[in-house]
C-alpha cells in the first residue's frame, strides 16, 4: 500500500468519527442543497443547459491545440505575455524568476487551484517573498497554515467560532464572532495588502480564445483588485479552462454559478484583456499568463478519459459524494478532493500512488448526476480502477478468486451453486460460534459493518415465487 494510501485511510478513519466535524459539513451542504436546487428551477431547462455547456466544453477540449493558439496569439497582440508551462516546476520558476526580476515583495493572490497544484506559495515564500491570500476562505485557512478543504469554499470546516478564535489570535485587533464584523477586520487586513502588492496571482474560470481574455468569477471583488492594483498581474490557469467564444459565457457563466454556490450569477463577473493600455487610467503595467499542462497532455491523449479536462471546478460532485460528507476534504491529502479529485489526481499524480483514490468511492453515481458538464465521474473511477490493475503485478491467488468469480457469475447454475455454498458456510460458522473469533473469515467486512446475517432464503428463490412482480 503506498504512504499516500496509509495516510487516506488513517485520516478519514480519525475524520469519520469525528462527529462535530460531519455535523459542520453536514450543515453546509444542506444550506448549498436548498440554494442549487433553487438555482437550478430558475432555469427554464437546467438538463439542456448542462447538454449546452458539455457541448462547449466538447468543442474546447477537443480542439484544444486550435483555441490555445488563438488565445496566446490575441493576449500577445495586446501586450501581454503566455508562457506554457509543461510542469509545476516550470510553472513555478517562471513566476519566482519574474517576481525576483521585478523586485517584488508582496504578492496578493485571488483563488487558484493551479496555484496548490503546483506549491507555488511555499516557492515565493522561500525567496523572502509574503503571498497574501484574499479569498476570505482561503485567507481563513492561510491563516490556519492549512490547505484548502474544498475547491469552492476552502473554509468550509470551520465554524464562525472557529474563526473568531482564529482571528483574536492572529489578526489581534477583533474580539467577536459577528460575521459582518469578522469580515470587516478580514477586509480591514486586505485592503492594506492590495494596496502595497507589486504583484497579483489570479487564476482563470476561462480562458476565452476569440477575446483573448480571462473570465473570472468571485463573490468578493478579491480577483478585481488582485488583478488591477498591483502592476504585474500573473495569471496561472490549467490548459483545460480555454473556450472558444465570448458568447459561450452567457451559459457557461450562470451554469457554474449555480453548481457552485446556488446563486444566479456571482457578484462579480470579470473578464481581464491584458495590461492597461494606451489612455487607461488603471490596470497593471505587465500581464502574464502562465499555461500549466502538468499531466493534462496525457489526459487529452486518452480519448476515454479526455472528457475529465471539462470540469469546470464547480465543486458539485464534492457535496454529493457520501464518502466526502463522511471523511472531509483534508483527508484526501490531495490538492483536488472529491469525486473529481479522485479521478484526476491518479491521472494527474501516478495510479500506483494514488490508485486508492479510485475506491473512495461508493459508486453511487450521484457526481454524475450532478456534474453541470455532465462528466460520467463514476465510469472514470471505474476506468481508473480498471488500469491500476492492468497496471501492476497482482498477487497469484487474487487473479484466481476473480477468475473463479467471474466463472460462477457467468453460469446461471454455477451462479446458485455458490450462492448455496456462501450461505452454508455462513451457517456453520454461525454453528459453530466461530464467526467474530480469530477464524472468522468475514473479518475484514464486520469490523467495518454490521455483520453479515445469511438470508434463509436466496433473492432468486423469492424473485421465482413472486413471478417478478414484487
Ligand atoms: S467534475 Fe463536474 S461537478 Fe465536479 S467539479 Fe468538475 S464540473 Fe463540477
Amino acid at each position: 500500500m503506498s504512504r499516500a494510501a496509509q495516510e487516506f485511510l488513517r485520516s478519514a478513519a480519525i475524520k469519520s468519527a469525528d462527529l462535530t466535524h460531519r455535523q459542520v459539513i453536514r450543515r453546509n451542504i444542506d444550506s448549498y442543497n436548498t440554494a442549487n436546487e433553487r438555482g437550478r428551477s430558475r432555469f427554464l431547462d437546467w438538463e439542456a443547459a448542462r447538454l449546452k455547456c458539455e457541448q462547449i466544453k466538447w468543442e474546447a477540449v477537443n480542439n484544444l491545440d486550435r483555441y490555445l493558439l488563438e488565445f496566446e496569439q490575441r493576449v500577445k497582440d495586446r501586450g501581454g505575455h503566455v508562457f506554457w508551462a509543461e510542469n509545476s516546476e516550470e510553472a513555478r520558476n517562471y513566476i519566482a524568476n519574474l517576481a525576483a526580476a521585478r523586485g517584488v515583495k508582496k504578492v496578493v493572490k485571488s483563488k487558484s487551484m493551479v496555484s496548490e497544484e503546483i506549491h507555488l506559495s511555499p516557492a515565493l515564500e522561500k525567496l523572502g517573498i509574503k503571498v497574501v491570500e484574499t479569498d476570505l476562505g482561503e485567507y481563513i485557512v492561510q491563516l490556519r497554515e492549512e490547505t484548502p478543504y474544498h475547491i469552492v469554499t476552502p473554509a468550509m470546516h470551520l465554524n464562525r467560532t472557529d474563526i473568531a478564535k482564529l482571528f483574536k489570535e492572529k489578526l489581534g485587533d477583533v474580539d467577536t464572532d459577528d460575521p459582518q464584523q469578522l469580515v470587516a477586520a478580514a477586509r480591514r487586513s486586505l485592503r492594506r495588502d492590495f494596496f502595497s502588492a507589486e504583484m497579483g496571482i489570479s487564476g482563470a474560470n476561462f480562458l476565452v480564445a476569440d477575446a483573448g481574455m480571462i473570465a473570472l468569477t468571485t463573490n468578493e471583488g478579491n480577483a478585481r483588485l488582485s488583478t488591477s492594483i498591483p502592476r504585474i498581474h500573473v495569471v496561472l490557469s490549467g490548459i483545460e479552462k480555454v473556450i472558444p467564444h465570448l458568447h459561450d459565457l452567457a451559459v457557461l457563466w450562470p451554469v457554474l454559478a449555480t453548481a457552485g454556490t446556488g446563486q444566479p450569477i456571482t457578484c462579480y463577473s470579470t473578464l481581464v484583456g491584458g495590461p492597461r493600455q494606451p489612455g487607461e487610467a488603471d490596470g497593471p503595467e505587465e500581464f502574464h499568463v502562465v499555461l500549466v499542462d502538468n499531466g493534462r497532455s496525457e489526459l487529452l491523449a486518452n480519448p476515454e478519459e479526455r472528457e475529465v479536462l471539462h470540469c469546470i471546478r464547480c465543486g458539485a460532485c464534492i457535496n454529493a459524494c457520501p464518502v466526502f460528507r463522511t471523511v472531509g476534504g483534508h483527508a484526501y491529502g490531495t490538492t483536488y478532493m472529491g469525486p473529481i479529485g479522485s479521478v484526476l489526481t491518479p491521472r494527474l499524480r501516478g495510479l500506483p500512488e494514488f490508485n486508492h483514490l479510485s475506491y473512495a468511492s461508493s459508486l453511487c453515481g450521484a457526481c454524475s448526476d450532478v456534474c453541470p458538464v455532465r462528466i460520467s465521474l463514476h465510469h472514470h473511477l471505474l476506468h481508473n480502477r480498471r488500469d491500476a490493475v492492468a497496471e501492476s503485478d497482482r498477487p497469484f491467488a487474487e487473479r484466481v478468486a476473480f477468475r473463479l468469480w467471474r466463472w460462477g457469475m457467468l453460469g446461471e447454475h454455477r451462479f446458485a451453486f455458490f450462492g448455496w455454498m456462501a450461505r452454508l458456510g455462513m451457517r456453520v460458522l454461525k454453528a459453530l460460534h466461530l464467526d467474530g473469533t480469530v477464524f472468522d473469515p468475514a473479518r475484514p467486512w464486520n469490523r467495518n459493518h454490521a455483520a453479515t446475517v445469511p438470508p434463509p432464503k436466496p433473492f432468486r428463490a423469492l424473485w421465482g415465487k413472486s413471478d417478478g412482480h414484487n
